[in-house]
């Protein structure tokens, strides 16, 4: 068993403690119920063939199909897709989403790939992996380096295999493949509901918050530009190469601007007291919200001492390590844990696969209205769970997840139930 995994595991005993759950839920949850490994062979421009390795994993499927996205990236591995679907349990069950966990990934750099090698890897991906998938048996959707355009070969190669279009095999589509309205910032947006409604608890007042995210993808930008346009200050701002800081905050859309124009960060537009530095430096700068959107494990032990903001949103999946979030929580500092934080993307996902199957679409208006009142509300549950309980809240957001599971498995039987003449 990986590394990456026995620690997330980990969390499922501290939540157990603090419910009166029955054994059979924890012994359903030990393993992933299957995963599936592949060797993905695609033929490269020049003639050659090259081989990648791929992997899918349903964790768990008691709450309905498994969900979770795919990605492509060199350090993929299976102890992080396992991990990866653990937490997708985790977040589906959070939001109260009637799906179970899975994830998929890919060991390759996109970079490394033209865009016709990367069609053949995707629909390869869709051959191998095509009778563990399925719109009712497992959803995937977009995660690191993969996009709309990815999910549409995918969703293509599935139709084709099937001889007829079934949208609801995948999420994260095109708006024109059955892609729903406000998927593309669902992640940044769910983490910025669940902000603005903790706002209070958190003693945040927008014009007097100093923001730094790691991370400048999809989820961290989106973050960024909303909580800015409500006064939010953006003090620091990273991609995967260096990181700038400016006291006196950016526009994060001109910073986007200046990305795409340049390929960087350096030299972006600020307020005139911008500095460079590295991702690990951004991360124990002042400030009051860090909010880590990039790559796993990226506050550990070492760091965590020196990390200074009081309040830690996370945007990416799993970027606060056990052994951190013993050492935040003594020194009072909240993490407003991945499996809350970053639900928007699955919990509009779910939006789209509920679109597909009905073949009638909602407007933006509706999805944004659908989507806020469902973080508000899960939000408040964790926060709840964290004051009565007096714990932290990921364990809080664990518990409550772990809660509903627990119902599902129950509901099959218990011991109780069984052993009655
Ligand atoms: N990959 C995203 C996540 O980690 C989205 C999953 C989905 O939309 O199914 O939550």
């Amino acid at each position: 068993m990986g590394a990456l995994f026995t620690k997330a595991r980990k969390r499922l005993k501290t939540a157990a403690k603090h419910l009166n759950i029955h054994k059979d839920v924890i012994e359903r949850l030990k393993y992933p119920k299957e995963t599936l490994a592949a060797n993905l062979v695609i033929r490269m421009d020049d003639g050659s063939v090259k081989s990648f390795k791929a992997w899918r994993c349903r964790y768990d499927d008691t709450r309905g199909p498994t969900k979770g996205g795919i990605r492509f990236h060199p350090a993929v591995n299976l102890d992080e897709v396992m991990t990866l679907a653990f937490w997708m349990t985790f977040k589906c069950a959070v939001t109260n989403l009637p799906y179970g966990g899975g994830k998929g990934g890919v060991s390759v750099d996109v970079h490394k790939l033209s865009r016709t090698e990367l069609e053949r890897l995707s629909r390869a991906y869709v051959q191998a992996f095509s009778r563990f998938i399925g719109p009712d048996r497992d959803i995937p959707a977009p995660d690191m380096y993969t996009n709309g355009i990815v999910m549409a070969w995918m969703a293509d190669e599935y139709a084709k295999m099937a001889d007829m279009p079934q949208p609801g095999v995948i999420t994260g589509k095109p708006i024109a493949l059955g892609g729903s309205l406000g998927r593309d910032d669902a992640t940044g947006r769910g983490g910025y509901y669940v902000l603005r409604h903790l706002e209070a608890d958190l003693g945040l007042v927008p014009e007097k918050t100093r923001v730094i995210l790691q991370g400048f993808g999809n989820a961290s930008f989106h973050c960024a530009r909303l909580l800015h346009a409500d006064g939010y200050k953006i003090i620091g701002l990273s991609d995967s190469k260096s990181a700038i800081l400016d006291p006196d905050g950016m526009d994060p859309i001109a910073v986007m601007e200046h990305k795409q124009k340049t390929r960087g960060l350096s030299g972006a537009p600020s307020n005139g007291r911008l500095q460079e530095m590295t991702n690990a430096e951004l991360l124990e700068q002042e400030c009051d919200v860090l909010i880590p959107g990039a790559m796993e494990s990226q506050i550990i032990l070492e760091n965590a001492p020196n990390v200074k903001a009081p309040v830690i949103l996370e945007l990416a999946n799993g970027p606060v390590t056990p052994a951190a979030d013993e050492i935040l929580h003594k020194n009072g500092q909240i993490v407003i844990p991945d499996i809350l934080a970053n639900a928007g993307g699955v919990t509009v996902s779910y939006f789209e696969w509920v679109q597909n199957k009905a073949g009638y679409y909602w407007s933006l208006d509706e999805v944004h209205q659908k989507l806020r009142p469902m973080m508000q509300t899960e939000a408040r549950r964790v926060w709840d769970v964290k004051l009565e309980k007096d714990i932290d809240m990921r364990t809080a957001a664990y518990v409550h997840a772990l809660d509903r599971i627990g119902s599902a498995v129950e509901a099959h039987g218990t011991k109780a139930f069984f052993a009655q003449k």
